[in-house]
């Protein structure tokens, strides 16, 4: 019998082996504009009970150091809850040593420090979050619900309490338009927060979003492969903090990674080889979310 996870699951590359438990279904912003993970998904947070029999049922089969606590942005749900579900996977799966959860900056702002630093006591370790775009406009036009420097202090504010930030940002996500604007102030902000893991997706852009009919009415313009390449090489120039560089995921037409600043010259390298052979670069059809 094999748990009974709500599809669409999505996680982390990092979690693949990470014994992953749905606290929440979907995502309680659900608003940014080019987004579909859970728009089918009405958010809802689950029971304990709900959790701890998914729990049980994966103790058949499954076993990890890792947990990681899903959907979208299950830091949204009370601490005390929180440390419920982390205690009860606790007890069922004792080998457990490091969890790892998404949020957005608005539910660590939401946390106060005590909070934070409980969760971190109880084993949290890493939080995943989505930057998208250190560009203002562009936060606003993907109603992303917060502004670069509340970005800025919800990441400071975990970090204070010892818990590491993977970050997320998107290339493409300025269009033609905005795109050196996006790339410079990603950087800029990224600079700042200077998360321990810095990812990058490629913009795809998903059939029923506000983004997607923007595309459609001429209103946003998108990135060819090469401009993609263009703008991260742009981020990646000004980045000027050590972190763990990744940019293989699915979206990405060049995979890439490596250590910053140790390797930046050798993706740099990487990256303008590809501009002047887009024949090695991923096609669109082998490209995912
Ligand atoms: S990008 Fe993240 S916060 Fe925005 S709607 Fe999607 S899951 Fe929710």
């Amino acid at each position: 019998m094999i748990p009974v996870y709500d599809f669409p699951l999505f996680r982390p590359p990092s979690e693949a082996n990470s014994i992953i438990v749905q606290a929440t279904f979907g995502c309680s912003h659900n608003k940014c504009t080019f987004c579909g993970m859970y728009k089918m998904k009405r958010f809802r947070v689950r029971s304990l009970k709900d959790i701890g029999n998914d729990l049980k049922i994966l103790r058949n089969f499954h076993s990890s150091r890792k947990l990681f606590i899903a959907d979208g942005n299950a830091l949204c749900i009370e601490t005390e809850r929180l440390i419920e579900i982390i205690r009860t996977a606790r007890s069922i799966f004792p080998e457990i040593e490091r969890v790892s959860i998404y949020a957005t900056p608005m539910d660590i702002l939401e946390k106060s420090t005590d909070e934070l630093e409980s969760l971190r006591e109880e084993g949290l370790e890493l939080i995943y979050t989505g930057l998208e775009s250190g560009d203002d406009e562009i936060l606003q036009q993907t109603k992303k619900g917060c502004s670069s420097r509340e970005m800025i202090e919800a990441c400071k504010k975990a970090t204070d309490t010892g818990i590491d930030l993977s970050i997320t940002a998107i290339t493409g996500l300025g269009g033609k338009e905005k795109s050196r604007q996006h790339a410079k102030n990603t950087a800029r902000v990224l600079n700042k927060i200077k998360p321990k893991y810095t990812a990058f997706l490629s913009l795809i852009p998903v059939e029923g979003t506000p983004l997607y009919y923007r595309i459609k009415k001429g209103l946003f313009t998108p990135l060819s492969q090469t401009d993609h390449l263009k703008e991260l090489r742009l981020t990646v120039e000004d980045l000027n903090f050590k972190t763990i560089f990744r940019a293989n995921h699915a979206s990405n037409y060049l995979p890439l990674r490596g250590d910053l600043p140790d390797d930046r010259e050798e993706i740099l390298k990487l990256i303008d080889y590809a501009i002047s052979h887009p024949e090695v670069l991923k096609p669109d059809y082998l490209r995912a979310l």
